[in-house]
């Protein structure tokens, strides 16, 4: 398996949701990857498979760090 971190390198990412503060702010920056579950008042992943690049701005943003990547 090709594990070079490139740009075009699809990557598999979840939100650590027991640190959650339910800011909404991923859904604000990438809501083609993350949507809010209104019964659970929970952010969730709609597409795992991302590239680095699209996720990096929420990464460094989400307040609590929940972002992750779970492939490495
Ligand atoms: S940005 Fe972080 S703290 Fe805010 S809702 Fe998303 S995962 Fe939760």
């Amino acid at each position: 398996m090709n594990n070079t971190n490139t740009n075009d390198n699809y990557r598999e990412v979840a939100i650590e949701l027991g640190d959650c503060r339910c800011c909404q702010g991923c859904i604000d920056l990438n809501p083609d990857v993350f949507e809010w579950d209104d019964s659970l008042d929970m952010p969730y992943v709609t597409r795992s498979k991302v590239t680095e690049e699209e996720v990096r701005d929420i990464m460094n943003t989400c307040p609590e760090g929940c972002i992750v990547f779970v492939d490495e």
